[in-house]
């Protein structure tokens, strides 16, 4: 078993960020900025949003968080992107998710300007992705992407399986696996809650994906010997074990699996630090205008 390292890789990659944003610094007079709006005070999101722009700062970003209480109106939200849409000043917005249940994020995804989607969910991302065209890639898949390009994992004609649909993750994870790139050229199965004999098709995969969000719900005896194992699941349970107060378990049970996967992602360590790395690099694309040509 090998692990692929998200801690090794993402301190890597940051390094390059950097040294590109300090680039870009000194030929724009700014910084590369990052705007992340924050609606309410779910536990998850704030640590998710913090390590965002504690990581912006690492390499030499600007970042800001708008913060708003859990009672602010879908249009107030949609007027403040309007207004940033329009500030030359801010290169990529993200809004983060869940939202509360009154604003609908369809609505929000779509006023981003699709020029600083850097969470790559606007649907002119996501098509564009789709076609191969360059795009801003949602963060969680660019950063696994970029896993497998470090490591060198040969993709091309192995079965992918990936477990979950979701917009963000699981979606957009098969469409990359299955482009004609490197890493890439897959042959991709998209499973999700109503998959007859999921456990059959997770044993097919060469490549396994789990993005489900249940605590070890993928287990050794749903594993070919040998299989590539990325785990993107990120379940908080309370804990008095640690400072924080809660400890965070992978989709996947990684002792067992470990045991027959030729390599995996730990959870922490893994795809978490890998987002980031994604986030980071499409806000620095934003600013060069390397996607989307300023
Ligand atoms: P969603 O809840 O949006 O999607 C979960 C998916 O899993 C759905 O497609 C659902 O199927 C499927 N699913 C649920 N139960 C089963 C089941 N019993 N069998 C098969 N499929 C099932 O989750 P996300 O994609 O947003 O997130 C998944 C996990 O990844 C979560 O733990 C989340 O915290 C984590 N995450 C981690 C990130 C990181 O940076 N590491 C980033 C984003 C998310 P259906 O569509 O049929 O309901």
């Amino acid at each position: 078993m090998n692990i692929l390292d998200g801690k090794l890789v993402s301190a890597k990659i940051k390094e390059d960020i950097k040294k590109e944003a300090a680039v870009f610094t000194a030929q724009s007079g700014r910084k590369p900025h990052l705007v992340a709006i924050l609606v309410g005070n779910d536990g998850g999101s704030e640590t998710y949003v913090a390590s965002k722009m504690r990581n912006c700062e690492l390499v030499g970003f600007e970042s800001t968080n708008i913060r708003y209480d859990v009672d602010v109106t879908e249009d107030e939200l949609i007027d403040k992107i309007k207004e940033i849409n329009q500030d030359p000043n801010i290169d990529g917005l993200i809004v983060q998710l869940p939202l509360p249940r009154h604003i609908d994020p369809e609505k929000i995804t779509e006023t981003i300007d699709y020029r600083k989607d850097v969470d790559g969910f606007h649907p002119i991302n996501l098509g564009r992705m789709q076609r191969n065209l360059p795009c801003f890639i949602p963060a969680t898949p660019y950063g696994i992407m970029l896993m497998l390009e470090y490591y060198g994992i040969d993709t091309a004609g192995k079965k992918a399986v990936v477990v979950g649909r979701s917009n963000i993750v699981g979606s957009p994870m098969s469409i990359l696996l299955a482009r004609n790139n490197n890493p890439g050229n897959c042959t991709v199965t998209l499973t999700h809650s109503r998959t007859a004999n999921l456990k059959e098709e997770v044993l097919a995969g060469d490549i396994i994906v789990a993005a489900i969000g249940r605590k070890h719900f993928v287990t050794a005896d749903m594993v070919k010997e040998g299989a590539v194992v990325i785990d993107v699941g990120i379940n908080r349970e309370e804990s008095a074990e640690t400072k924080s107060g809660f400890k965070l378990y992978g989709d996947v049970d990684f002792d067992e699996v470990s045991k027959k996967s030729s390599w995996i992602t730990p959870v922490p360590g893994g795809v978490g630090l890998m987002t980031i790395v994604g986030l980071l690099k499409n806000t620095l694309e934003a600013a060069k205008g390397t996607v989307y040509p300023k």
